[in-house]
């Protein structure tokens, strides 16, 4: 079993209370409430108390003007918005890069910004039907945007992003993108495409870009990356050989590992970088040097 609140961006507490978005007054109510409190994001950053690392929740009386949505209630029942604005210069928080947020709020914080973030980022560039081109409004408490010009009504996305680790002989492949910085090295990716299954886009991404075979695609964890909206969905594969072809436009560098070598890596000791514990690329090297 996969304990998914050990990677970034998961195990968000809040009860998301869907069956409140569809009752307007129910969520007008919630806004109001003295207990409801807000978490400002600027640009799409979100607000962190000033000197500390926690999460800043706004009163409604320090809201700024903005997209809300109802992020959910709390462990004490207490709702949870998001607000898109600029809060008054003389709030006790910092506007904070979210990765960097992420970084320190490990503990399902994290989750917040996420759902926070991807959903606020949505609203931003939704504002016309894809249909029609007419003006969409939102709904459902931020969950939907509806056209009234023809009727059809938008949700946010999320699109899957397959990434992953082949391995062969005790070797794992990892490669490093044209625009990483020299020495730094990560599990291949690639957004999942209409009609293929996650094994499929696996085994697709790892042959175009690496030039490889693989089969036995095992799904490990997932881990939502709120820039903008992606669901990142970890994989290992077994890969027919060790011979290397790289589309140089997506891969600059790649190379087989050692265990010993990604276990030094993750030590800060190796002679390469990996992603942080933030990204699910670290949970995977981590998973794979783990196993004897
Ligand atoms: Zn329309």
């Amino acid at each position: 079993m996969i304990l998914n609140s050990l990677l970034g961006y998961t195990g968000n507490m809040l009860d998301r209370a869907d069956h409140l978005r569809r009752d307007s007054a129910a969520i007008h109510a919630a806004r109001m409430h003295p207990t409801a409190r807000f978490l400002i994001l600027e640009d799409l950053k979100p607000m962190m108390a000033e000197g500390g690392a926690e999460l800043f929740w706004a009163r409604r009386s320090e809201c700024p003007e903005g997209q809300q949505v109802f992020l959910g209630l709390d462990s004490q029942g207490e709702p949870r918005f998001a607000v898109d604005g600029k809060p008054d210069d003389d709030l006790p928080c910092v506007a904070t890069d979210a990765r960097a947020a992420g970084a320190i709020l490990a503990d399902g914080r994290a989750a917040i910004i996420a759902q926070a973030r991807s959903v606020l980022d949505w609203h931003r560039r939704h504002g016309f039907c894809a249909n029609c081109g007419a003006p969409t409004r939102p709904e459902k408490a931020g969950y939907s945007r509806q056209c009234d010009a023809c009727g059809a009504e938008h949700f946010p996305r999320v699109d899957p992003v397959v990434i992953m680790l082949a391995e062969k002989d005790g070797m794992a492949l990892v490669g490093r993108g044209p625009h990483f910085p020299a020495g730094f090295f990560s599990a291949l990716a690639g957004f999942v495409e209409p009609g293929e299954s996650l094994e499929e886009a696996v085994a697709r991404e790892l042959h175009e870009e690496a030039g490889i075979r693989v089969h036995s695609v095992r799904y490990a964890a997932s881990q939502p990356w709120p820039f903008p909206s992606s669901l990142m969905m970890g994989a290992f594969a077994q890969a027919e050989g060790l011979e290397l072809a790289l589309d140089e436009s997506e891969i600059a560098e790649a190379r087989w590992v050692s265990r010993e070598e990604v276990r030094s890596v993750l030590r800060g000791e190796g002679a390469w970088s990996a992603p942080p514990p933030l990204a699910i690329a670290h949970w995977l090297l981590q998973t794979w040097a783990q196993q004897p």
